[in-house]
This record gives C-alpha cells, sequence and structure tokens, in this order.
C-alpha cells in the first residue's frame, strides 16, 4: 500500500516539474482590457517593440523551447480575434517572436512581468483610454489614410484562406508550395471548363505628374502605354482573352492602386510595363523581366531598378516596412504569384530573346507586384538612356514586334 503511495507521489512529482517547465498561455476579458499571461515559471528575458504607425507590437522571449509553443499561433488568433487582425509566431533556436497586429478598437497595450511562478502579461486596451492614460499605453495614429492597403490586406487573407484550406493536411514546406501549385491549376482548369475569357491585366508603367524616366527625347510613359494598347489589340484580336489597362490615358495612377485594379478585376495574369535607365552609362542596352521577391532585390541590377520603380508611392507601402510584417506576409498568398511568375517569365524570355538583347529574369521587391494569387511580371523593355535602345522604341516597328512576342508568351503560359 505504502509502495503505491509513494509511485503515485513520485508521479505526481514528475507531472509537476514537467508541467512547470512549460510555456503557456491563460487570457481573459477583464473590465477594459483583455488580459494574456504567458506563464515560464522560470524568469526569462523578454523584451517588447512596438511600431505605433503600423499598430504592430513584437515581443520577443528567450529561452523558450520550440515543442513548447506548437500551437500558440492557432491559441492566440482564437482568443485575440476580436481585437487583432493579424499574429506571427516566429521561433528561432530558443527564441520565441510573437508579433501581433492590432485592430483599431485596441488603442492600446501595456506589458509587464510578474515573479513566481514568472508570468509576462500583456493587457490590450479595449475601451477608450481616459485623460489618465499610463505612460506605456500608446495611442493609435489617425489611419484614415491607409485605407487602401487595408482593403489588400484583407483581400490577402481572404485569398490565403483558400490556400489553407487546400494545404492544411500538408506539412513540408516543398508540399505546401506543390499544393499552391496544384491549387493554381485548378484554376485554369475552371477557366476552360466555363469557357471563361482569361482575364490580362496590363499596366502602363508610370503617367500624368510621374514621367517614368526621360532621355533621347522619350518620356518612359508614353512608351509603356503604346505598347500596353498594342498587346492589347493582340489579345483582343486573339478572342480568348478580357484585356484591362490599368491607364489608357496620360494619368497619374499609384503603385497601390494598380495592384489593387488588378485584384479587383479578378485578374489571371498582371504585366507591368516599364523602359529601364542607366545614366551613368548610357552604351547599355537590353530587356529584363522581373518577378517579386518579398525579400528585396538579389542583384545590382535589380536593386537600382527596385529603388527607381517603387520611389513614387513610397509612404503607400508601409505594410512591408519592416521585416516582421513581410514575413507573416509572406506566409500568405504571395507565394504562388512568384511561383507562377517566373512560369510565365520563362515564356517571355523564350519570345523576347529572338528580337532584343535578353538580359535575365530577375527578382526584386516590387509594390506594384504585390497581387497575391495572380501570376505577376515587370518587363523593362529596353534602356530608354542608350541612344541604340531608344532608336527602337521609337520605331512602331519594333514595338509591335515587342508586343506581339508579348502576346506570344501570354498564349503559351495559358495554353
Ligand atoms: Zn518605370
Amino acid at each position: 500500500m505504502l509502495k503505491i503511495k509513494y509511485t503515485i507521489y513520485i508521479l505526481l512529482f514528475l507531472f509537476i516539474v514537467n508541467f512547470a517547465n512549460a510555456f503557456s498561455v491563460r487570457y481573459a476579458l477583464h473590465d477594459g482590457f483583455f488580459r494574456v499571461v504567458f506563464q515560464t515559471d522560470k524568469e526569462v528575458a523578454w523584451k517588447e517593440k512596438p511600431y505605433p504607425r503600423d499598430k504592430i507590437l513584437v515581443i520577443t522571449i528567450e529561452d523558450v523551447n520550440k515543442d513548447e509553443v506548437k500551437n500558440l499561433k492557432e491559441t492566440l488568433e482564437k482568443a485575440l480575434k476580436d481585437y487583432v487582425s493579424k499574429i506571427g509566431v516566429i521561433t528561432r533556436g530558443k527564441t520565441l517572436k510573437i508579433v501581433i497586429k492590432f485592430k483599431n478598437n485596441a488603442p492600446g497595450y501595456k506589458i509587464f512581468s510578474l515573479k513566481s511562478p514568472y508570468r509576462i502579461v500583456l493587457d490590450i486596451v479595449i475601451s477608450p483610454v481616459g485623460e489618465d492614460k499610463e505612460k506605456d499605453i500608446y495611442i493609435s495614429p489617425d489611419l484614415s489614410k491607409r485605407k487602401n492597403i487595408d482593403i489588400i490586406g484583407k483581400i490577402i487573407k481572404e485569398r490565403s484562406n483558400i490556400h489553407n484550406r487546400k494545404v492544411v493536411k500538408r506539412k513540408s514546406v516543398k508540399s505546401v508550395k506543390i499544393a499552391k501549385r496544384k491549387f493554381y491549376k485548378h484554376r485554369l482548369k475552371t477557366i476552360r471548363k466555363r469557357n471563361r475569357k482569361i482575364i490580362v491585366v496590363l499596366d502602363p508603367g508610370h503617367g500624368g505628374k510621374d514621367p517614368g524616366a526621360t532621355a533621347n527625347g522619350l518620356k518612359e510613359k508614353d512608351i509603356t502605354l503604346k505598347i500596353a494598347k498594342r498587346i492589347k489589340t493582340y489579345l483582343e484580336r486573339d478572342g480568348r482573352f478580357k484585356v484591362y489597362l490599368t491607364r489608357n490615358s496620360d494619368k497619374f495612377v499609384p503603385l497601390y492602386k494598380r495592384s489593387l485594379f488588378a485584384i479587383k478585376r479578378n485578374a489571371d495574369i498582371f504585366i507591368s510595363i516599364h523602359c529601364n535607365a542607366l545614366p551613368s552609362n548610357r552604351s547599355f542596352t537590353g530587356t529584363y523581366v522581373y518577378t517579386l521577391n518579398l525579400r528585396g532585390a538579389k542583384s545590382k541590377m535589380a536593386k537600382i531598378v527596385e529603388s527607381r520603380e517603387n520611389k513614387i508611392v513610397m509612404r503607400y507601402i508601409k505594410v512591408s516596412g519592416n521585416s516582421y510584417v513581410n514575413r507573416i506576409v509572406a506566409d500568405l498568398a504571395v507565394s504562388s504569384t512568384m511561383v507562377e511568375g517566373r512560369k510565365f517569365a520563362k515564356h517571355l524570355k523564350k519570345h523576347l530573346r529572338r528580337i532584343t538583347r535578353f538580359r535575365k529574369i530577375d527578382s526584386a521587391n516590387f509594390a506594384v507586384l504585390k497581387t497575391p494569387g495572380i501570376p505577376s511580371v515587370l518587363i523593362e523593355t529596353l534602356f530608354i538612356t542608350s541612344p541604340r535602345d531608344a532608336n527602337r522604341l521609337k520605331s512602331w516597328k519594333f514595338r509591335d514586334k515587342f508586343s506581339y512576342s508579348v502576346y506570344r508568351a501570354i498564349v503559351d503560359y495559358f495554353f
């Protein structure tokens, strides 16, 4: 009898020890705030980093075992869904990062630790903050100017949900990628089955007050519009495509509106057309095709092009202003855009290399290519700064050949 009693005590002891080492989460709604408690039971190093402009808080907690936070993302998402629009959980070694993007109804937060047992307490303020607001509660800035970004965010979320449903039982990154590719193929099949037209959105770069690059008597905004219109003509003659241009005349359209346009039109493909510029080397010629890469440009040329093409609306793309948010966005549907974009880029290369000096397919972080679920590329047709290339861009015959090649690449990609 005594032996059994001891065994029970030992088992109980082991259970408590095991439990005491675990990282656990509790939460409850209080009057005016929602409290989340991360219990670690041993003192750990942690820090907070708020990004008030984006209403984002990043909590870093050290010395956490990966296994203990397996379901943390799901738990937090469920608990905080009324006050938080996005949650990211990132583990690297024994470091845990929790990224929280607050909704507008959560005007602030407070975070502190308590001892024995050791707890990190996060209070999310959910009622209007009074006059006696505490020092470490921040008031969110006016977000009304960011409305358009929020629409994109919403659509990203909706689309990613479709993807997630498809890949729910798959685990490795590779199989998720394959599943996404399958998802896209499925989409192409339904296009054919329903016999609907393929929706192509062409985006003539720049326009209006933004001329783009100018050299050799040419303005980038004029060339891009002419080429886009010519591609449209070929596609419409074909009969299998419905074509939209993000602008039909010489007017200014901000970058985020261009990608939003493609999303709203439910585009099957998005092609942004530009001219390259390298004032420091006017003999440099050739064609580049770019696909989206959320981590930023790879090559030196890609870096130059990236900063030039993103310049006009830098203030609109704050969403990717910090790397944590980038990682969350990357988690979402954008990966299929990148995979399919590269596939389409290869078709472009095949056709364009016959008529131009095709330099390479590269990737960079373009604001205009953030079109989740839609294969998207940016074509830098030729160098407007090179007299040789400029002469070709001036020629109706060359622009016609170039446009025809893009049309052929689109056909090859879809059929
Ligand atoms: Zn451009």
